[in-house]
């Protein structure tokens, strides 16, 4: 099978997934995107239900999958016009039904994996704002150049996509992306509430997040369970 066929597959399965569970949702979606609504939440069981083998590889490649997702998403038929082609879809699982680890079993072959991890929020800071895609501006001919973040330092154009100088830039504040952003702490479960082995007792806080270097988006749901995912 060719790259281009099978990738026609995995959207059209996206698709199927999408029209079998999602309609209503995606119709809220479409009539609240983009300003209250930016992102269609997909439980983990309803993918797992509806087609193992995408909701398994959702786990191991999750920036890959997510992408089949969005392209299902910005194809899906809508009853108005509205375009969600810059819309997320986010995995999530309020229902418990990913295997869960703990902190103490999270290492280094998980990373860019989705995972479920139990614990115990233990800090939660405020809101900051997070700069997303920096929009510069070139000081020399102003053509804009927009640049994707990182999580650390702000990054700059190598060169203005203009006049292919290396700038100076200014940065537009009011065009460049932001996202609000807190940070959760999250540590251990006290061992008189840890499930015991093999158990699939509900844990107290749960935060499903991807454990690449990638930013994480944090949604606290109710009962104290955060849910974490990729934007
Ligand atoms: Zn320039």
């Amino acid at each position: 099978m060719s790259v281009v066929e099978s990738h026609q597959d995995l959207t059209e399965r996206f698709l199927e997934f999408f029209r079998t569970y999602y309609r209503d949702e995606i119709g809220v979606l479409a009539q609240h995107y983009p300003n209250e609504h930016r992102s269609l939440y997909i439980e983990y069981d309803d993918l797992y239900t509806h087609d193992r083998d995408i909701a398994e590889d959702y786990l191991e490649k999750p920036d890959e999958m997510r992408a089949f997702a969005e392209e299902a998403l910005s194809l899906f038929d809508l009853p108005v016009d509205i375009d969600l082609s810059g819309a997320n879809v986010r995995l999530t699982d309020t229902r418990d039904a990913m295997e869960s680890i703990s902190l103490a079993e999270l290492e280094a072959e998980h990373i860019g994996d989705f995972v479920a991890i139990t614990g115990q929020i233990e800090k939660v800071t405020k809101v900051d704002p997070n700069l997303e895609t920096a929009h510069w501006v070139c000081q020399r001919c102003t053509t804009p150049t927009p640049v994707d973040q990182g999580r650390n330092e702000v990054q700059q154009p190598h060169e203005c996509v203009g006049c292919e100088r290396q700038g100076p830039f200014d940065l537009h504040v009011g065009k460049s992306d932001w996202v609000d952003q807190r940070k959760l702490k999250l540590g251990e479960l006290p061992r008189s509430e840890r499930p015991p082995a093999g158990s699939t007792a509900r844990s107290t806080s749960r935060a499903t997040c991807v454990t690449s270097a990638a930013r994480t988006v944090l949604r606290i749901a109710p009962a104290n369970r955060p849910q974490c995912s990729r934007r």
